[in-house]
């Protein structure tokens, strides 16, 4: 299937900045299932177009989906017309491709981000189960695209079979470039109404990001997240609540009651740790590798947490934790219960001694693998608070997220990821050494086999 994107505006070469692809350049990206390959059929001051040709490898494909077997998973046969027609591989593909812009940066031009473009969208082919050209429209107009459609017949040499269920698409809009691929990434699988993984609550969080700014205003967002969301009721619910509840929120300009109230992995991690906290009957904390302070901001709430201290390597993340927590306006009391200082985790530092708790939320993996020794007896040895909380992804969870390929990791800064049994054999092992008791927790739903997503380890010292 072929994907082109094409633009008037002068210089049209921008397209390059924008999108991260040299114009002269022909590039290959690869995906689980496939290719991705970018070329630029053309690229002048006034005109350039690029085209993502998308190339899957259909027995790849039923290897991959092996271990979905038994799930509902609709694409386990050879012969489909996955290889042909847009579908969740291209939305892949868009954001392997595009990355960068859809975050929203362009290094070398970032006056362009924000800039309204005209752009022209070809796709070659489209299926629409259920809706045909009705639901194309209904999908696309709203958001201000022109549309135009041509459905293809079955075969040309015997036009007595009527037409196919695909389309060729050309959509028009001026639209940031942001818009534009966030638009695609989420309507395209939508059209056709099915996925090549499981979906699993990450999708949710997943959807709610791509469609900001727009989600919440479209005419057919009940059945955008139901179709995208592979038709799963109880997930199109909590997508559905949590749209409203985002957007509600925005519109009473609570920004900052907005994060806590969106359960997205991260939060439920964050919830879990801070009750585990609560029932350990911990007064002071150290927050080690605090980032933006999202768990302080929880502890906070709390009056058992006498005394809460961030710490982290990174300048920046305790600036924005400041602001993000108000830090210099809060109250005298508020503020009393609260600290910050800057350090690092490799290196003994007696700034951390004498606390109740301290809680590593996704800091390890953070690490190169031959410094989990120093940060081991800078927490264990020499700070040596009662209880240790750490948490970290589980690796085997991985395969469920979909634009992972076989070995890479969740976030270009992790330096490892564990599987349960590596996390348990270390935990276990730095236990013994430095004499404390540890249990293990999931966090997030558990699949079979893989487990939940995320891991939680909590090691206790003295009287228990
Ligand atoms: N605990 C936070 C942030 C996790 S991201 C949360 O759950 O939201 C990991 C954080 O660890 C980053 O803020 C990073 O700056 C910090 N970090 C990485 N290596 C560190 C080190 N050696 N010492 C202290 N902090 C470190």
């Amino acid at each position: 299937m072929l994907l082109q994107i094409t633009t008037t505006h002068q210089p049209a070469t921008d397209l390059g900045y924008l999108l991260h692809k040299h114009p002269d350049r022909f590039q290959s990206v690869k995906l689980s299932h496939g290719k991705a390959h970018l070329f630029y059929p053309e690229a002048n001051e006034k005109k350039a177009s690029i085209c993502l040709l998308l190339d899957i490898d259909p027995i790849e494909m039923v290897k991959g989906a092996r271990h979905l077997s038994g799930k509902g998973f609709a694409l386990g046969q050879y012969v489909n017309d996955r290889p042909y027609t847009t579908s969740s591989f291209m939305s892949v593909a868009l954001a392997k491709s595009f990355a960068t812009a859809m975050n929203g940066t362009c290094s070398n031009k970032p006056e362009l981000v924000e800039k309204v473009l005209p752009f022209e969208v070809k796709i070659s082919v489209v299926s629409a189960p259920k809706g045909g050209e009705v639901l194309i429209r209904k999908l696309f107009e709203p958001l201000g695209y022109e549309v135009e459609i041509e459905r293809h017949i079955l075969d040309p040499k015997f036009p007595e079979w009527g037409e196919s269920k695909y389309y060729t698409l050309l959509l028009k809009n001026t639209l940031t470039t942001q818009k534009l691929l966030n638009h695609l990434y989420v309507l395209l699988p939508v059209l056709d109404n099915d996925k090549h993984y499981y979906v699993s609550e990450h999708e949710v969080e997943k959807l709610l990001k791509k469609g900001e700014g727009w989600l919440y205003q479209h005419p057919e967002k009940e059945q955008i997240i139901y179709r995208y969301l592979f038709n799963l009721g109880s997930l199109t619910k909590k997508a559905l609540a949590q749209l409203n509840l985002q957007n509600k929120v925005k519109l009473e300009e609570k920004p900052n009651e907005e994060e806590t109230k969106k359960i997205t992995l991260h939060e439920q991690r964050l919830q879990v740790v801070s009750q585990k906290l609560k029932e350990l009957g911990v007064e002071n904390i150290l927050d080690l590798g605090c980032g933006e302070g999202k768990l302080i901001r929880l502890l906070l709430r709390d009056k058992q947490f006498k005394k809460i201290v961030g710490m982290d390597i990174s300048h920046q993340s305790l600036k924005k934790a400041k602001e993000r927590l108000h830090y210099n306006d809060m109250a005298p009391k508020q503020k009393e219960r609260l600290d910050f200082f800057q350090g690092a985790l490799t290196y003994k530092d007696s700034r951390l001694e004498g606390y109740d708790a301290a809680a590593l939320v996704e800091v390890i993996e953070h690490l190169d693998l031959d410094r989990l020794s120093a940060l081991e007896r800078v927490v264990f040895e020499f700070a040596q608070p009662k209880n240790i909380i750490i948490t970290t992804p589980n690796k085997e969870y991985n395969v469920l997220f979909e634009t992972m390929e076989t070995h890479q990791m969740r976030h270009d800064d992790h330096r490892f990821e564990w599987t349960r049994q590596e996390f348990q054999n270390w935990a276990n092992t730095v236990a013994k050494k430095h004499e404390y008791s540890v249990k293990f927790e999931p966090i997030g739903e558990e699949e079979k086999e893989v487990g939940a997503p995320s891991q939680m380890a909590v090691f206790s010292r003295g009287d228990e």
